[in-house]
């Protein structure tokens, strides 16, 4: 896709892990202001790693861009520290819900604080918690009591917090029942649509990631094999087939056709 307005531009990355283990071969994702991307991909395909490359949380793991490189509002950020690429305004959520159990919602949510450029702790906790009511409820709670959505949204809430250009969102359907899901999707379209959030957002679940982004990629074993609108995937044969299960065939297809299916499913998991 290209856009002159991406905000985030991520061109041709390699990664590594350990200095040996190749896990990105040659990845270019762009993701426009204000927009919605998302990244569909099986298990193991390397969608946490691309996020991880983004925020800088690789180097924590011994990862590193070899090659390539990943461009933020004009600068090139692949080199930096995650604590830098987080006070120019990107942040990740990582997968599975990582709240401070010990603490209160309301103390995880102060956690995010500290990177806001403007206006008092209390101004953005309205914010949050005009976003997530339940949050509100629940904000004298000790977090790793209340309910899994109610974390997801806490992580969510917390990211809020540190007022963001880019929030990379690692599946937060994970775990979670549709009505919860549901809800989740929708305060992050509301964030997109009225705090102009730029969001990437990594999903296993298709149907779901191309209902809220209208561009995405698709990742298999370190590559981009496809990227479109969600209109058009959607319409894709194997996408409808592995992904949304949907066939307007019906009959069963031949052997080749099944053969030349598997190859390309191994995306589809
Ligand atoms: P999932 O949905 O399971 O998180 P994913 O698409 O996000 O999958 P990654 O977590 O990015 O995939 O993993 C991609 C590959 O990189 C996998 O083969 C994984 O084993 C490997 N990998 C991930 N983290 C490390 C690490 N810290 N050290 C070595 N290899 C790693």
């Amino acid at each position: 896709m290209e856009t002159p307005e991406a905000i985030l531009k991520i061109k041709n990355i390699e990664v590594k892990y350990h200095e040996v283990i190749l896990v990105l071969k040659g990845v270019s994702i762009e993701v426009p202001k204000a927009g919605i991307v998302a990244l569909l991909g099986a298990n193991g395909a390397g969608k946490s790693t691309t996020l991880k490359a983004v925020s800088g949380l690789l180097k924590v793991e011994d990862g590193e861009v070899t090659d390539g490189g990943i461009e933020f509002e004009g600068q090139m950020i692949h080199h930096e520290h995650a604590a830098k690429i987080a006070k120019m305004g990107i942040v990740q959520v990582i997968e599975g819900r990582k709240v401070f159990e010990h603490l209160t919602v309301e103390e995880n949510l102060k956690v995010g604080a500290h990177l806001r450029k403007t206006g008092s702790v209390k101004d953005k906790l309205e914010l949050v918690y005009h976003y997530f009511p339940r949050l509100r409820q629940k904000r004298n709670e000790t977090a790793g009591f209340v309910s899994g959505g109610e974390q997801q949204m806490t992580v969510v809430g917390r990211a809020l917090m540190t007022e963001p250009k880019l929030v990379l969102l690692d599946e937060p359907s994970m775990g979670l029942a549709p009505m919860l899901i549901h809800e989740i999707f929708n305060i992050v379209t509301e964030l997109n649509q009225e705090e102009k959030i730029s969001i990437l957002l990594v999903e296993q679940n298709a149907k779901l990631a191309l209902n809220v982004a209208p561009y995405a990629y698709v990742m298999e074993t370190g590559r981009i094999v496809m990227d479109d609108t969600a209109e058009k995937l959607s319409q894709n044969e194997d996408i409808k087939d592995f992904y949304l299960g949907l066939t307007d065939k019906g009959g069963r297809k031949s052997f080749r056709e099944v053969k030349h299916y598997k190859r390309r499913k191994r995306w589809l998991g």
